[in-house]
């Protein structure tokens, strides 16, 4: 059996891929062996543009050389010591320019190595925050449909994505639902009501639970594994304003968001905002390790110091936060953000992005089309005229995406929501040619 054969079988036998079917995967496996700019190369040697950015995290392309070379300068000194009683230099640095570059409230940086970690440890932050404070009965949250704040226990407690709440809702602990403003397919005259609406339900449940709400998590401006779900103008500054009214936490999850995703450097600068926490992974190490942080306000910081005897420590932390080495590729992939003002280009790209996605309305199965900045969502649908989905069992998101796979780029899709997330690095010319890729393959399958 040659290197090739045995590794597509071995893949096979002995992995198991996350948010796959094991059995999709087998029939069709797919191994990326290396990566230049934004282009994949499999085992076999085909190439794939990557329309998602490896999961919507690469940001400058693969092997980018300022990356590359501040990992291996970073490993001449040290990989790792635990930050766990003690500082290390990279991680330092990295808190400083993450306080610099988001909004002036927060103060302090805890470290983790995922999205879904950076979110409990805002979910525990908040509920600590409130005991320490001696507010004994601010234990609840709230939060909105479809929100995803990624796959452990606590994370999918605070996230309403049906599919986990059906299988693994007993585990989760309870939270209050308030509705998303969802716009497509909505029965009200337009953005301005759905907004008004959703506002006004939410501070229903407010005005009626505060006392006992520590906090509401939700994702700024779009919503990414919900559906590429895009908040109506001033939603965001409504909430904000609620919580301040009733004195709940504002938790925004900037992981997918951040980094320039919708144009600005973190979503909530669209709307001013300033969050009481905020958290943040994906694209902070430029899509190149695993890092997380967790930002707070000077305010709930204080409640967790004093005397070790009054137990206000904040009891959390993993064996590789603040990890040397994804602290270093981080503060690498942040200089390059000013060297080559990306956040500017970025926004330059979603023009582009924009008229190129003009095309795709003209599909016959193009039910809606969303787009913020380089976050886009095409949901198909069987009826365009009455939104009427397919059938979920005919998988048209997964068949087109595989159809995608076989033109030469690779994404992802949600049910039958086609994700568009190119790396900021992303051409022009490449940018067109993925949505020319995902065209031809939506034409081809629906
Ligand atoms: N929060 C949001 C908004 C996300 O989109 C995701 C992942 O897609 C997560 C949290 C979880 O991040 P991770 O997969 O790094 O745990």
């Amino acid at each position: 059996m040659n290197e090739q054969a045995n590794l597509l079988e071995s893949s096979t036998k002995n992995l198991w891929l996350p948010f796959t079917q094991m059995k999709d995967y087998e029939s069709d496996p797919l191994i990326i062996e290396s990566g230049e700019g934004i282009i994949l190369k499999d085992i076999s040697g085909k190439e794939y543009l990557d329309g998602y950015s490896s999961l919507w995290l690469n940001v400058h392309g693969h092997r980018k050389k300022e990356l590359n070379e501040a990992i291996i300068e970073q490993l001449d000194l040290i990989a790792h010591s635990t930050l766990l009683g003690a500082a290390n230099v990279p991680a330092i640095r990295l808190a400083e320019k993450l306080i610099e570059i988001t909004p002036e409230n927060l103060q302090r940086v805890f470290y983790s190595d995922s999205g879904a970690t950076s979110v409990e440890i805002a979910i525990k932050m908040a509920y600590q925050y409130w005991q320490n404070k001696g507010k004994q009965k601010k234990k609840k949250f709230v939060t909105l449909t479809n929100n995803y704040h990624g796959d452990t226990i606590g994370a999918i407690s605070i996230g309403n994505v049906d599919l986990f709440h059906r299988v693994y809702g007993s585990l989760m602990f309870p939270t209050i639902k308030a509705p998303f403003p969802l716009q497509y397919r909505s029965p009200y005259s337009g953005e301005a009501e759905v907004k008004e609406r959703a506002l006004t339900e939410l501070r229903a449940i407010f005005q009626e639970h505060h006392e006992e709400i520590a906090a509401i998590t939700l994702e700024p401006l779009i919503q990414g594994a919900g559906g590429m779900n895009i908040m109506p103008g001033g939603y965001l500054k409504g909430v904000e304003e609620l919580c301040r009214e009733f004195n709940i936490l504002l938790i925004v999850d900037e992981v997918a968001t951040g980094f320039g995703r919708t144009g600005k450097m973190f979503a909530i600068e669209h709307e001013g905002v300033q969050p009481d926490i905020m958290t943040v992974a994906k694209g902070i190490t430029g899509g190149y390790l695993p890092l997380a942080a967790t930002l707070a306000t000077e305010e709930i910081y204080k409640e967790f110091y004093g005397e070790y005897q009054e137990m206000k420590t904040f009891f959390h932390g993993h064996s590789y936060t603040g990890n040397q080495l994804g602290c270093a590729v981080a503060l690498a992939n942040l200089k390059i953000y000013e060297k080559e003002k990306l956040v500017e280009q970025a926004a330059k790209k979603a023009e582009v992005i924009k008229s190129e996605l003009a095309a795709l309305k003209r599909l016959k199965h193009a039910g809606d089309i969303r787009q913020l900045g380089l976050m886009c969502g095409i949901e198909l649908v069987q009826d365009k005229k009455t939104g009427k989905p397919f059938p979920w069992e005919t998988r048209m998101g997964y068949h087109s995406t595989l159809e995608m796979r076989k033109r030469g780029m690779l994404t992802r899709p949600l049910g039958d929501v086609i994700v568009f997330m190119p790396p900021l690095a992303s051409s022009d010319d490449q940018i067109r040619k993925m949505v020319q890729i995902m065209r031809d393959a939506i034409e081809a399958v629906t």
